[in-house]
């Protein structure tokens, strides 16, 4: 395969394993217009740097090991980065950051990721994004977050060992929440995001707010690698 071009066939979780009927479905996704309009407007145009690229421009499945007790969930893929690379925080500078603090908690082979056949293994960890794909200014609508509710709920469902879902940002954590509202008679009211604040839920998991490692957070001192490997270590620890 060539990186520059990825194909449903490269992505590994699309070809084998419990969730490949999901994302051979999800991949296919059109639900939303104004996102699918997008999405495909950043594939055409691209950006400079990858003018040799052929973007991804759909949904993106999450990617991980599927026996893991920690999720991770983000926010939707970057526009240049899994919009292009077809792979959840993969060569974007969320990316970059998160990726080099999960190696340095050891949930990591390596500590970079740039496209689908860089190499990288995870330990113990899943990741996805709550909404599958980019959305203008990175700010979805709620019909579009509902819209794409389901395919995190399946995704949940199959992925059996999770203990912990650690929830990048306050939209990714009211996403989880969502899902934790259709199953339990909870208020959001109840479970306010924070960094680095944890809520026992009632089914035994543990939902956890971490701030997102985006380069606006990080770029402002909101968010840096020591506040990561914290709650990274943190969460290790509880397991
Ligand atoms: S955001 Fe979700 S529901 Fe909307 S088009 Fe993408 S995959 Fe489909």
């Amino acid at each position: 395969m060539s990186h520059l071009n990825p194909k449903p066939k490269d992505h590994p979780l699309i070809v084998n394993g419990i969730l490949s009927g999901l994302y051979n479905e999800l991949i296919e996704c059109k639900k939303c217009p104004r996102i699918v309009g997008f999405r495909e407007k950043i594939a055409k145009e691209k950006r400079k740097q990858y003018l040799n690229w052929n973007y991804w421009g759909k949904p993106i499945p999450g990617y991980g090991d599927i026996n893991a007790r920690i999720l991770l969930v983000g926010l939707a893929p970057a526009a240049h980065g899994g919009n292009r690379t077809a792979r959840v925080f993969t060569g974007d500078k969320s990316a970059d950051f998160l990726i080099d603090s999960l190696y340095a908690a050891g949930l990591t082979n390596q500590p970079h990721s740039t496209s689908l056949d860089d190499g990288l293994i995870m330990n113990d960890i899943f990741m996805t994004p709550i909404l599958k794909c980019v959305p203008p200014q990175d700010k979805p609508k709620a019909e579009e977050l509902n819209n794409c509710s389901n395919y995190f709920q399946t995704e949940l469902k199959f992925l059996k060992n999770v203990k912990i879902i650690l929830a990048l940002g306050k939209i990714g954590f009211d996403g989880c929440l969502k899902y934790f509202q259709t199953k339990y008679d909870i208020k959001k009211k109840d479970f306010p995001f924070g960094h680095n604040v944890n809520y026992h839920m009632p089914d035994k998991k543990i939902l956890w707010g971490c701030y997102h490692p985006s380069p606006r957070n990080v770029n402002t001192g909101r968010m840096n690698k020591d506040m990561m490997l914290n709650v990274l270590n943190r969460i290790k620890k509880k397991l």
